[in-house]
């Protein structure tokens, strides 16, 4: 018998590994089996930067496996208006839910990184060797030195008690329940949100920077796939960058394109090149990743950009936004 208990079970990743494990057959290497117990929590079932609510959600579902992807995500901007409270709390937060696991001696925990944990300098493209090797980004900079400590942690808790705790790394996300906050989003669902209202009111949806810069996105589902295969068949320490292959980059334009398609847009559709882009490109590797599960096949990242515009429109009353 085995009870996973999914910190940040209610956010975009964890609704995810919920849709997965309610709708893939048992047979298929990633749907729920016998014996399996699955809890997904919300920050209203405990606070995980108090030491004291982690203790007692880890004591009311006695967890034998935790898949932690609880944390505060923000955008560019949040980032870097709120570095210290982005540090602090993840801080806490991955400090509680790594030494409960430990006194509760929780078989194995996967803690959720992101690329923004690799170097501001470093040579392309990104592989799991390569995180420690400079400073971060200054825009994110608390956030990623919090997320960077769970993989020192990771090692430091094996190293010195034997537990079976790893890491994995994704590129940016985007499915059925994100956060679609116009001001504070991701790319994706901030151009969603943005080309809705567009149709809506009849005015121009603007993209801001030249659309050139190339992302890795990896559809939320397909993600809550590589989490269940990190958990049942990964047993080391290292991290893994679970993300599409370099080779499969998406412009900004060709977000923007698929999501004037997906929404129904006809009305002006135009860049705004005054705007900053970004970094140009970051392309991270998912050699290791394919390697380990002798490959995956990623849902095409139109139909998956189709898939949560769908979701999106027929959630408009209930989503973040
Ligand atoms: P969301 O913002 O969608 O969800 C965050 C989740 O964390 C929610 O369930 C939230 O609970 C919970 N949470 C936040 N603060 C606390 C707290 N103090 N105590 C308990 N629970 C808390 O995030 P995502 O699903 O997008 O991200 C999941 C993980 O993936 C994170 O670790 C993130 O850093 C990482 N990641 C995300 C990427 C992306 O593009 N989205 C890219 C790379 C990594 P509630 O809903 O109750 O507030």
């Amino acid at each position: 018998m085995s009870v996973i208990l999914v910190t940040g079970g209610t956010g975009l990743v964890g609704r995810a590994i919920q849709h997965v494990i309610e709708t893939e057959p048992e047979s298929s290497r990633f749907g729920k089996r016998s014996g399996e117990t699955w809890i997904f929590a919300s920050s209203s079932e405990g606070d995980l930067r108090d030491p004291a609510q982690t203790r007692k959600l880890f004591e009311k579902y006695k967890p034998t496996h935790v898949i932690h992807l609880a944390a505060l995500v923000g955008g560019l901007f949040k980032n870097m208006k709120y570095k210290a409270t982005f540090l602090r709390d993840n801080t806490l937060i991955n400090d509680n839910v790594l030494h409960t696991s430990y006194e509760t001696n929780v078989k194995k925990l996967i803690s959720c990184l992101s690329t923004c944990v690799f170097p501001d300098k470093v040579t392309y493209p990104l592989d799991e060797t390569k995180i420690h090797l400079g400073l971060p980004h200054e825009s994110n900079f608390g956030y990623a030195h919090a997320k960077r400590m769970v993989d020192v942690a990771n090692h430091a808790y094996k190293d010195q008690y034997g537990c079976n705790f790893t890491s994995a790394i994704p590129t940016n996300v985007f499915g059925p329940h994100d956060n679609f906050d116009l001001e504070d989003s991701h790319v994706i669902p901030g151009l969603l949100h943005k080309c809705y209202l567009a149709k809506k009111n009849g005015t121009p949806f603007v993209v801001s920077g030249t659309g050139k810069p190339l992302r890795q996105f990896i559809y939320s589902r397909d993600l809550a796939k590589l989490f269940i295969w990190q958990l049942r068949e990964y047993d080391d320490v290292e991290p893994v960058i679970l993300s599409v292959g370099e080779d499969e980059e998406v412009s900004i334009k060709q977000v923007a394109d698929s999501i004037v398609k997906a929404v129904g847009f006809s009305g002006e559709y135009s860049f705004d090149t005054a705007r900053a882009d970004g970094q140009f490109r970051k392309p991270a590797s998912n050699k290791k990743l394919l390697d380990l599960m002798g490959g995956f096949e990623f849902t095409p990242f139109d139909q998956a950009l189709e898939e949560t515009a769908q979701w999106f429109l027929q959630n408009y009353d209930n989503a973040r936004t």
